[in-house]
């Protein structure tokens, strides 16, 4: 039996494999950083026997809180990814599972490769619709991708969406490709409709380094790039600094940055109710856009959330809160969960890749909902 994680967003370290019934791992911390949850990893040489697994390091993680009534993500064929019975004693992270298969992969959520994300805006690329603009380099010189959906103009709303800072949050590649797929559909109704008045800048993967590396928050500097955005550094957050460059040229009227959340098993979002210029327009806007997604999306609540900042409060290091308060506009982060929507729960997948997808085409609706007063 051998275990490996040497791929792309690959994350464990083998203590000892000699027991298959103790099994001893250790999640790697980031590159850089002492930030870890995010692991991945492929088992070969094991079917039929009944291993389990013990993540020693588990209650040291980032948010050991994530591991409470989590369930671990297994796939034979990197496909289909189901969940597995999982305990946390509040130190260690434990699985039984018996493989039906020689080679088996386990992950903290179903993965969403660099690769995946080339075939994606690739893909996109083919539709009239959509171009693709390289705005910088990352630490580990990679392209930064950024699609441009709609046609520019004066009089067009400038609607951006970012994804994947956090780099281990994967659940916000399977939104993107949802939103993507949609709003390039045109026989939809709702994307013709917002591409009448308005143009997306759309960046599907702002920290491939961290997410290669099989890192959980950081970038290949050691940086959490989501408390960068109030003065970027070029050197050390480069992918913060020339989305903000190209932010500045564009102009922004939404901004949507999209998340995973490791403790709370709901989909919601946090918004700019802390920023020093929120107005009446601002909470408008917001409460439109959460209302029309609470009517139109079953998966989507706002009772649990993050508490929200009190006036003058807001962090402006975030970069929601940074891009509402320089462009004075709405700017929502919004988190999906590792382990399942509690209103909704699906026993066998939990929150999915599946249902992430979903959920990123489900956020049109909305849109279109502020779309003329933004
Ligand atoms: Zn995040």
């Amino acid at each position: 039996m051998h275990i490996s994680s040497n791929f792309d967003s690959g994350n464990i370290e083998v203590i000892s494999i000699e027991d298959i019934r103790n099994i001893r791992l250790n999640i790697r911390k980031d590159t850089k950083a002492d930030y870890f949850q995010w692991f991945h990893f492929r088992v070969h040489d094991v079917k039929g026997y009944p291993c389990k697994y013990v993540i020693e390091n588990a209650n040291e993680a980032s948010y050991p809180e994530g591991w409470d009534n989590y369930k671990v993500c297994v796939s034979y064929d990197r496909i289909n990814w189901f969940r597995l019975e999982t305990q946390f004693n509040g130190k260690e992270l434990t699985f039984e599972h018996t493989s039906e298969f020689n080679s088996v992969f386990y992950a903290y959520f179903t993965p969403y490769s660099y690769e995946q994300h080339l075939d994606l805006i690739h893909a996109a690329q083919i539709s009239p619709l959509c171009v693709i603009e390289n705005i910088g380099l990352t630490v580990e010189q990679r392209n930064m991708d950024l699609l441009i959906v709609g046609n520019p103009g004066e009089s067009k709303k400038k609607i951006w969406i970012i994804a994947r800072q956090h780099p281990g949050e994967s659940m916000a590649s399977w939104f993107i490709e949802g939103f993507i797929e949609r709003i390039l559909d045109e026989e939809d109704p709702v994307s013709r409709k917002i591409l009448q008045d308005a143009v997306f800048y759309i960046m599907p993967f702002v920290n491939p380094d961290g997410a290669i590396s099989g890192n959980l928050r950081a970038n290949a500097a050691g940086i959490n790039l989501n408390r960068e955005w109030a003065n970027p550094d070029i050197s050390k957050s480069p992918e913060a600094y020339y989305i903000l460059k190209k932010m500045d040229e564009t102009g922004v009227d939404l901004m949507l940055d999209i998340h995973g959340d490791e403790g709370l098993p709901y989909n919601f979002v946090s918004s700019i109710e802390g920023i020093p210029g929120y107005d009446s327009r601002l909470k408008d806007l917001l409460e439109t856009f959460k209302k029309v997604w609470l009517d139109t999306c079953p998966d989507f609540q706002d009772e649990h959330t993050y508490p929200v900042n009190d006036p003058g409060t807001a962090n402006l290091n975030i970069c929601s809160k940074q891009i509402g308060h320089k462009f004075n506009c709405l700017s929502i982060t919004v988190e999906m969960p590792f382990k399942d929507n509690n209103d909704l729960p699906d026993p066998v997948y939990g929150w999915s890749s599946e249902r992430s997808l979903k959920f990123g085409g489900s956020i049109l609706q909305p849109i279109l909902s502020v779309l003329k007063k933004l």
